[in-house]
């Protein structure tokens, strides 16, 4: 079985974005800026936009960190949001998930200037990647970032049932509409399942490719997968484990040993899904730094 090894990938990507960076500083004398936000001391969050942060200057890119009380209202975030809008330094916003009660997710969402909006969560760019404009939109990271995986493996797409279970705004719906889409790496007959879904092995035991983004440990099983098929594991789950230093590690949705007896390709939890999607969202502001000086 062949390991989908996205930790090595993302390296490499990281390594390119870097080439350009360092180019378009020589070129421009600027470079790409991202900023995050973070309200609250969620500890996850708080490793997740330190990781973040540091990729950031790894490449070479400007980045900044704007830390809000969790007592922060809706009003504060939004006016940060604008000003940010404005800043010309400025070509990626990220807001991270998730907020305080108080803060209204989706108004936050849509206060972000699409052009700026390198999570590709406001409905201006989900709307364009749903009709196939990949090159006027940004995509969402991990979505793309599995994109990046398939397209470099040389996973055969065109024609293949993709069965995608999850359906988030932030996952599974804009993975099932890229698989969808009339791409030489995409181009799939495309099927969705979720909670509603009666009988899920039915449609998991027809994929060529199968995408897990439930949020359940080892939900899908060997049992459930087609002999052959093409596996993405999104899912990040702790689970108690005594013998690991903080008690707890990290598994994804498919149950891995089982399921890579039966699958020829697979990502692993960690190393697979996870290190792509800071990788794309570096990719994404250096999109929009290009677009902004039209390079
Ligand atoms: P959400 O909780 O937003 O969505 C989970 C989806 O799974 C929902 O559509 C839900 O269905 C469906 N689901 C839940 N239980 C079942 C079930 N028993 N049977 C079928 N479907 C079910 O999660 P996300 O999409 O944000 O994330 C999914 C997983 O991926 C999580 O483990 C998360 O940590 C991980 N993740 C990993 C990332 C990475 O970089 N590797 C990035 C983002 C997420 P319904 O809509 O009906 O409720």
């Amino acid at each position: 079985m062949l390991i989908i090894d996205g930790k090595k990938v993302s390296l490499d990507l990281k390594n390119e974005l870097k080439a350009s960076v360092d180019n378009y500083r020589a070129q421009t004398g600027k470079v790409p800026g991202l900023t995050v936000i973070i309200v609250g001391q969620d500890p996850a969050s708080q490793v997740y936009v330190r990781s973040k942060a540091k990729t950031c200057k790894e490449i070479g890119m400007i980045s900044s960190v704007i830390e809000m009380p969790a007592d922060t209202t809706e009003e504060h975030l939004l006016n940060t949001i604008k000003d940010l809008n404005n800043d010309p330094a400025v070509h990626g916003i990220l807001v991270q998930q998730p907020l305080p009660k108080q803060i209204d997710e989706f108004a936050v969402t849509l206060a972000i200037d699409p052009s700026k909006d390198v999570d590709g969560f406001h409905p201006e760019n989900l709307g364009r990647l749903v009709m196939g404009h990949l090159d006027k939109c940004f995509v969402s990271c991990t979505p793309y970032g599995i994109l990046e995986l398939l397209g470099r493996y040389n996973i055969e797409t065109k024609g293949k049932h993709c069965v995608v279970v999850g359906r988030s705004n932030i996952v599974g719906k804009p993975m099932a509409n890229l698989m969808l889409q009339k791409l030489e790496a995409t181009n799939c007959t495309v099927t969705i399942c979720h909670s509603a879904t009666k009988n899920i092995p039915f449609y998991t035991q027809q994929a060529d490719i199968l995408i897990a983004a439930i949020g359940k440990a080892g939900f899908i099983t060997a049992d459930m997968v087609k002999p052959g098929a093409v596996v993405i594991d999104v899912g990040i789950n702790r689970i108690e484990d005594a013998s690991t230093k903080n008690g707890y590690r990290l598994v994804g949705d498919v149950d891995y040993d089982g399921v890579s007896a039966v699958a020829s390709a697979m990502t692993p939890v960690p190393g697979g899904v996870g290190p792509m999607t800071i990788a794309m969202l570096l990719k994404n502001t250096l999109q929009s730094f290009q677009r902004t000086n039209g390079l």
